[in-house]
């Protein structure tokens, strides 16, 4: 059999490897002895920043000319959490009743394995693409991200590197395989807004200033109205309140001061310096109201501080991407793909910066979890998917 062709055993090969953030343990050497026999000229770079761990990354290129067809990945897994919970050892990769287990099976070994074993398939019939396929690689995807996608992206840009489209093989599917294609991402902004008070005895309110009136305000001001109503490929924009904290144990004691922090997941309704604006005029607003807080003539005293850095909203309108992937996904499966922005962030939020980008992967169900597993049918059907999108993404292009 040729090299590579098989998703099974190239997964397998990669769950033997316990590469746990930031640990490599082989897997990209493991990627390297697949990639490298098909002709891809293999890149390996650590990169390190102090205060952060070392990470391993790998960038390999099959072709020198145009259309370049970027796929997206990592190889580092989460922790195992209890062990002896795990009904099959995490990285024995054993298959049983046509499951395989093991960490990173579905988030995601799995779909770097197929992605391999499809770009072995389309080269072993049709021989090299007409154009070039890469792999981008990192092991910090799991953890702090500070050495991985963002640094790969900038270090292939510096040595010439240029994409025309990126598939990011993370699990996308909520239950059965062609489910869901991700075409975006809500931004997310978050923020600790902090309003001064007077300590003071609560027999004497009067002599203080309870901030958690001007807080109770202000957090209703965040809250109502809603952002938006949703746009036609988003959600609607949705503020969370995650804590109010005043570090107080006593009911006796008017505290000095409350602070309250809160993510705001927003759609393209907005951008981040308008969503800002919005937030900060509501809070102006409000804060200039006494209606929580009788008798006092004064404004709200608060303070607002944004994380940095807030992460933009963004959507892929590249048709023949879309097309290719969600093409392929209905001829396999016979069923066409929801086309979602949902969920959490991913590193699509680096990439979008220099190429359209889509994800598509395995079924997420069992990611992060005690016996993470894929049934082994999966890996054929999305190595299927591979191939047929890569053939027609270049078939497009030509
Ligand atoms: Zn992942």
């Amino acid at each position: 059999m040729p090299h590579a062709v098989d998703p099974l055993a190239n997964l397998q090969t990669l769950i033997r490897c316990p590469s746990v953030t930031p640990d490599d343990a082989g897997a990209l050497f493991a990627l390297e002895q697949m990639l490298a026999p098909m002709g891809f000229a293999v890149d390996r770079m650590t990169f390190a920043e102090h205060g952060t761990p070392d990470v391993e990354n790998l960038y390999a290129r099959l072709g020198e000319d145009g259309p370049h067809l970027m796929f997206a990945g990592h190889t580092d897994v989460v922790p195992v959490g209890d062990e002896a919970a795990w009904s099959h050892p995490p990285f024995a990769a054993e298959v049983s009743d046509g499951i395989l287990y093991g960490r990173g099976a579905v988030d995601m070994k799995g779909g770097v394995a197929c992605f391999v074993a499809a770009v072995a398939r389309y080269i072993t019939k049709n021989g090299p693409p007409p154009g070039s396929i890469s792999f981008l690689i990192t092991g910090d995807e799991e953890g702090p991200a500070i050495n991985g996608t963002a640094k790969l992206l900038q270090w292939a840009a510096d040595e010439g590197e240029r994409w025309d489209a990126c598939i990011l093989g993370e699990p996308t599917n909520p239950d059965t395989l062609g489910d869901m294609v991700k075409i975006g991402r809500r931004g997310s902004l978050s923020g600790t807004l902090t309003v001064i008070g007077t300590q003071g005895h609560v027999a004497y309110p009067h002599l203080a200033e309870n901030p958690l009136r001007g807080m109770a305000q202000l957090a209703e001001a965040l809250l109502d109205p809603p952002l938006d109503a949703g746009t036609e490929n988003f959600q609607p924009s949705n503020l969370e309140i995650t804590t109010i904290d005043t570090g107080n144990p006593a009911t006796n004691v008017i505290p000095a001061k409350v602070s309250a922090g809160f993510n705001i997941r927003f759609n393209d309704t907005w951008t981040v310096e308008t969503l800002e604006a919005e937030i900060e005029d509501r809070l102006a607003r409000a804060a200039a109201s006494d209606r929580l807080r009788p008798g006092k003539d004064s404004q709200i005293r608060y303070e607002l501080d944004w994380k940095r850095p807030p992460s933009p909203v963004f959507l892929t309108r590249d048709e023949a991407l879309v097309g290719a992937v969600t093409s392929a996904i209905e001829t396999v499966t016979g069923h066409a793909p929801e086309i979602s922005t949902s969920g959490g962030t991913s590193d699509a939020r680096f990439i979008k910066d220099y190429c359209p980008v889509i994800e598509f992967g395995l079924v997420g169900k069992t990611m992060h979890m005690v016996d993470e597993c894929v049934a082994v049918p999966d890996l054929e059907l999305l190595t299927d998917i591979y191939e047929r999108m890569i053939s027609d993404w270049f078939a497009g292009r030509a």
